[in-house]
């Protein structure tokens, strides 16, 4: 009996599960001449299914929900698809595997792009999809390499839990710099061709990842100071793109976020507690870090450290990482 009242749980879970994915996207199939058999329409519906969510949550979140389906023989010679219509030939579509069928949607799917990758290194993957036609090739290498040198060391270093599956997105429709959500990171397309050699962005937004402390962790600067400060530390050529801590000056605040309180952060690793970043961030990943954490790891408050640090600013030696000697 109790076996029996597990397994409907189990099973009233998935089908719930299921049920919102049906309800979050939807085909509707229009198949004029009636040429579609029950099971190549539900072989249709399958691949559906295991395609198109995938393909719209790598397209963006504006991405068609409603999608609809046509069955005719001109237009295409197998299936042509892009966001909200996807057609297919009668003819060939007859008698196919749900295999093929699966496999010939996803080619069509991924067609909308400009370009697209997977690749996988030592446990490592990423996919890479450019929706600009004018990426300049050399900067897609150095965002994958980027991908593959810096991210397990950050991973290793601050999170081994990290996801190890990765999801890059270059959008001409996006005009911020980057940003990362769950484990994909969007890049503009415009500020990559305005700064070709900004490679490190990398290092920022997949630390962003390794940091995954979800909602209201902690202040947002802080997030954004860590994220800095990793870069600082672990860039694989800050030098090369002219990226730098800006010098202090008695206008900052911590709160400045990025940059400035990255560069307050490595003050506090050379003057006051080596590793205090590292247990910070650990903090705010297992939502233990509170506004005392300060005065705990370190005997004084962030506003004492910081009036510290405003006393004597230059008290710290700046090492930036540079592609040209590291040769
Ligand atoms: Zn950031």
């Amino acid at each position: 009996m109790i076996k029996k009242i597990l397994l409907f749980v189990v099973l009233s879970c998935c089908l719930q599960v299921f049920a919102q994915k049906k309800r979050e996207f939807k085909v509707s199939i229009i198949d004029p001449a009636n040429s579609l058999d029950v099971e190549t329409e539900s072989n249709l519906t399958f691949a559906f299914n295991m395609q198109y969510p995938w393909f719209a949550s790598a397209d963006g979140y504006r991405t068609k929900r409603d999608v609809t389906l046509e069955v005719a023989n001109s237009e295409t010679e197998t299936i042509k698809a892009k966001a909200g219509e996807i057609k297919v030939n009668s003819d060939w579509i007859k008698g196919k595997s749900l295999k093929k069928i699966n496999k010939e949607l996803k080619g069509a799917l991924t067609k909308n792009w400009s370009f697209y990758s997977t690749k996988k290194h030592k446990g490592y993957k990423l996919i890479f999809i450019s929706k600009d036609p004018n990426l300049d090739p050399t900067v897609r290498k150095n965002l994958i390499d980027t991908y593959f040198e810096i991210y397990p060391i950050l991973v290793k270093a601050f999170n081994n839990k990290s996801t190890k599956d990765v999801l890059f997105v270059v959008d001409t429709a996006y005009n911020a710099v980057a940003e990362a959500s769950g484990n994909r990171i969007l890049f503009s397309a415009g500020y990559l061709k305005a700064h070709p050699t900004d490679i490190d962005v990398v290092t920022h937004e997949t630390m962003h990842i390794v940091q995954g402390y979800g909602y209201s962790a902690g202040p947002v600067w802080l997030t954004e100071g860590i994220a800095d400060y990793v870069r600082y530390q672990y860039g694989v050529d800050n030098v090369g793109s002219k990226w730098s801590l800006p010098a202090f000056n008695q206008k900052q605040s911590y709160q400045n976020s990025y940059r400035i309180t990255a560069r307050f952060f490595a003050w506090l690793e050379q003057n006051v507690k080596p590793g205090l970043i590292a247990t910070l961030d650990q903090q705010l990943r297992a939502h233990q870090y509170t506004a005392q954490s300060w005065s705990s790891l370190t005997g004084k408050s962030i506003d004492q450290l910081w009036e510290e640090y405003s006393k004597n600013p230059d008290q710290v030696k700046l090492k930036y990482s540079n592609k040209l000697v590291k040769g």
